[in-house]
């Protein structure tokens, strides 16, 4: 177990078109024993640092500890680290048995015997006793990726470091992995740094996730914190599905309004008056709105807009409605079903408290969702008092 503090990590990458900033000064701190999970779009430096924490890369520049000692200049077998990557990586010609127990005759002086008996614990834990005889090539993708974590977690390293290891998985296996995955990091307690590029991993695997984009740091936090506090609009459309949708406004402080060339939305003076600059991009999560077609019984009609439904998509539980909004396209989440056709009228609600504001040059966040944060996970707060 091993805390980790990356401090002003920077990875330039020189290639013939000139030179990449793959990651750009990249300053984090781990808990000893949390689930950190690095997200954003492809190419946006998750792999890269990730790597530079194993050691495979060498930083161009900054700094890495585990725990109190600088393992920047280690090699990655000096670092007590195991990984798992997305092509699962085993020996083809060995067994699970042999490919769970290689990397500890390797790194270890531990017995035959002892090897053999912290195999057999972790195949138990895993469920993959029966495996163990088999070479990978006679498992299924989700087996050998069983025996993969298996062989990482056999060497208990003081960090795990592992990229889109789920991602070769179909979607079902892909879903229950998550939720083993999550059970076991909790039951282990080895501080985890797991890369993904999808947002619903993200969203319900991480203690706290880190989502980057184009190599630089947007925002650390836990996953509601990100989701409902977003940075920048960055953050704010990268989590969420559907996305959040945004909206060019002015804001109208005479009117006390946002203010959209086809439309106008009144706000609470408290709310204007914070408001600096005017060209702001208003953002709306799609199940924060709501609709209406008779807008004359709603109690707020000052705050409705109009809108043309373009298409309905019923999934069952909820229904997800496309709207033209001034020529804008808005999605809303409706619970149950509507019975809107398209090509019809409704009116959109989303109450004050639930909008978003960002300054429309910067991106940065003027104003949130006024949703709850906390979570049932540990929190940092509590994490501190168990330790102090
Ligand atoms: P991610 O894992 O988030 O998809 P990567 O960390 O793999 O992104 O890549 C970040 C950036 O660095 C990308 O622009 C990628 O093309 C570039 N890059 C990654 N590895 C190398 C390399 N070995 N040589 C040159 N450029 C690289
Ligand atoms: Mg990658």
């Amino acid at each position: 177990m091993s805390r980790v503090t990356i401090d002003e990590l920077t990875k330039v990458y020189d290639s013939p078109s000139g030179s990449i900033e793959a990651v750009d000064d990249l300053t984090l701190a781990i808990d000893d024993g949390e689930f950190i999970v690095f997200v954003g779009p492809s190419g946006c430096g998750k792999s890269t640092t990730l790597r530079c924490i194993a050691g495979l890369e060498t930083v161009t520049d900054g700094t890495i500890e585990f725990g109190a000692e600088d393992v920047t200049d280690q090699k990655p077998k000096e670092r007590d680290i195991a990984m798992v990557f997305q092509n699962y990586a085993l020996y083809p010609h060995m067994t699970a048995r042999k490919n769970m127990a290689f990397g500890l005759k390797m790194s270890t002086d531990l017995s035959e015997d002892e090897i053999e008996d912290r195999v057999e614990e972790t195949a138990q834990m895993m469920g993959i006793e029966e495996l163990l005889a088999d070479k990978p090539k006679a498992l299924s993708g989700g087996q050998q990726q069983r025996v993969a974590l298996g062989r990482a977690i056999v060497r208990d390293p003081a960090v795990f470091l592992m990229d889109e290891p789920l991602s070769n998985l179909d979607a079902k296996l892909r879903a229950q992995m998550r939720t083993e995955l999550q059970q076991l990091q909790h039951d282990l307690d080895v501080t985890t740094v797991y890369v993904t590029h999808d947002q619903t991993e993200a969203m319900t695997m991480g203690d706290r996730i880190v989502v980057l984009n184009d190599g630089e740091l947007q925002q650390v936090g836990t996953p509601l914190e990100c989701y409902h506090r977003p940075a920048n609009r960055f953050v704010a459309g990268f989590l969420g599905s559907p996305p959040m949708n945004f909206l060019p406004v002015e804001a109208d402080l005479d009117a006390g309004a946002l203010s959209h060339p086809r439309f106008s939305l009144s706000l609470s003076d408290s709310i204007m008056a914070d408001l600096d600059g005017t060209e702001l991009v208003m953002g709306i999560r799609p199940e924060h709105g709501s609709l209406t077609t008779t807008p004359d019984a709603h109690p707020e009609p000052e705050r409705l807009v109009e809108a043309t439904v373009t298409v309905t998509e019923p999934m069952g539980d909820v229904t997800n409605v496309y709207l033209d909004v001034g020529g804008e396209s808005v999605t809303v989440t409706a619970g149950g079903h509507l019975g809107l056709t398209d090509g019809e009228s409704v009116w959109l609600y989303v109450p004050e408290a639930k909008l978003h504001l960002f300054d429309a040059e910067t991106g940065t966040a003027i104003k949130h969702s006024d949703e709850p944060i906390e979570s049932t996970r540990v929190s940092e707060a509590s994490r501190y008092a168990e330790t102090a």
